[in-house]
């Protein structure tokens, strides 16, 4: 195995913001993320589209125009 020739390679068990877990290879034995791979594109995807529509209702409501939806 390649183990013997890296000095100190764990495998790291990431803990996510999330909830999710998973491991990979690290010179960390734990490593904490706000964001992982898995929930990141869900994530952001949803904040900016929340965003967005906050920033519509408001436009909206200062303006008088009733949404249609
Ligand atoms: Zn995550």
């Amino acid at each position: 195995m390649k183990q013997d020739i890296q000095p100190t390679y764990y495998q790291a068990t990431v803990t996510c913001n999330c909830g999710n877990t998973f491991v990979v290879g690290s010179t960390k034995q734990e490593i904490h993320v706000e964001i992982c791979s898995k929930c990141h594109p869900f994530y952001t995807g949803q904040q900016k589209a929340t965003a967005a529509r906050g920033r519509i209702d408001k436009f909206n409501k200062k303006y008088g125009i009733q949404s249609n939806d």
